[in-house]
């Protein structure tokens, strides 16, 4: 109704993750295998007919590789940086961000807690402690969607091993880019997401309009398998999300529209645009949905369950440093279970929950393998 783009620039891709996505469909059986399986399971949350097993918050131990370039040290990014994209990310997953209060009346009850945190690892992949911060000097004046930045061997930092590190790349991003993610099913290798150097944290620098710590937010949404809120048809109104609670629009809303914007005849209340998963500024996005939190958990207990079983510490040595916002935990004699509440019989459940829904990947994983011979062979 109202003209609310104030930008006169062709409309641009600000994210590359769907670019990636296509990619992959086109090259790997595997992957498109892989993706049937996991829209099928994140189908049957949606509708009922699975419910989520998961309780208490889960805690995802992250590692992010610092790619830098020796003729721009500012990419180089510090410590206080790298700490403020995590504080934020845990505000915006726990639906404890103060901007939550902007979501418009007739959405609030909508606006969901998705019950995951996140922590630098303490831990590295041989056992050793560590700050969770790896820092690589590159030749490359930039990097690409195809991954350049995943690999040493092509002037990036090799991944931990994806299935119990949430791997987070900040380099400089060509291509006009403020990110990129791999959504479930793909290559371990590569799986991840990378953010541009000035689009992280919300210090240091981290540029306005992208200097909210909602580029990571955004991708790390795609990394848990939410699409973008417009569906990416470019304005057709002919897909969606898959979300049955974001409303059907159009196309990316940029910059910092005003509510209501209608689209696809989603009126009165029109684009969800302070959704995470769209494209507005970062000071403009403040919202994860009930139906995106049942996606996440499809996720999570399916083609990432992992993260649920996985025996990485929650950091625990050095409160202080976290952010105060909760009681602090029980000291970890042993390696925790991240995200496990503080009771045994929680913890218990939760293994029980968690070895059950392994067994089901595993199953998921030879299915997808069978298909991907069956259609091979024939
Ligand atoms: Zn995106």
């Amino acid at each position: 109704m109202t003209e609310y783009n104030p930008y006169p620039v062709p409309r641009r891709d600000l994210c590359g993750a769907m670019h990636v996505h296509r990619r992959l469909l086109n090259e790997s059986m595997t992957y498109r295998a892989q993706r049937a399986r996991i829209e099928n399971r994140a189908l049957q949350y949606a509708t009922g007919r699975r419910a989520s097993v998961r309780t208490g918050v889960l805690t995802v131990p992250v590692v992010v590789h610092v790619v830098h370039h020796p003729d721009v040290p500012e990419q180089n990014i510090g410590v206080e940086q790298i700490h403020s994209q995590i504080d934020v990310l845990n505000r915006d997953y726990r639906a404890a961000n103060p901007d939550v209060s902007r979501v418009p009346d007739v959405w609030k009850p909508l606006a969901a807690d998705a019950q995951i945190e996140f922590a630098l690892a303490t831990v590295d992949p041989l056992g050793a402690p560590t700050d969770g911060i790896v820092r690589a000097e590159t030749g490359q004046a930039e990097f690409d969607v195809d991954d350049g930045v995943k690999s040493s061997a092509t002037g990036g930092s090799d991944p931990w091993p994806t299935d119990q590190y949430l791997n987070i790349w900040v380099c400089r991003l060509g291509g006009g880019l403020l990110g990129y993610a791999q959504f479930p099913g793909g290559p371990p290798q590569t799986d991840g997401v990378v953010i541009l150097y000035t689009a992280f944290g919300t210090t240091g620098t981290a540029a306005a309009p992208y200097d909210g710590g909602r580029t990571a937010t955004h991708e790390i949404g795609h990394w848990l398998d939410l699409f973008h809120i417009w569906g990416d048809d470019d304005g057709a109104c002919s897909n969606d999300d898959r979300v049955a609670d974001t409303p059907n629009q159009a196309d990316s809303n940029m910059g910092k529209p005003s509510f209501p914007h209608v689209t696809c005849d989603n009126g009165p209340n029109g684009d969800m645009f302070m959704n995470y998963m769209d494209y507005v500024d970062d000071d403009s996005m403040f919202m994860f949905t009930r139906g995106q939190r049942e996606r996440i958990n499809a996720c999570l207990e399916g083609a990432r369950a992992s993260f649920l079983v996985a025996r990485q510490a929650a950091p625990a040595k050095e409160p202080a440093k976290e952010p105060a916002k909760e009681p602090a935990k029980e000291p970890a004699k042993e390696p925790a279970v991240p995200g496990a509440a503080a009771h045994d019989g929680d913890v218990e459940r939760l293994l029980h929950d968690s070895e059950r829904l392994t067994r089901e990947v595993l199953n998921d994983i030879q299915d997808a393998l069978g298909l991907v011979g069956h259609r091979s062979g024939g």
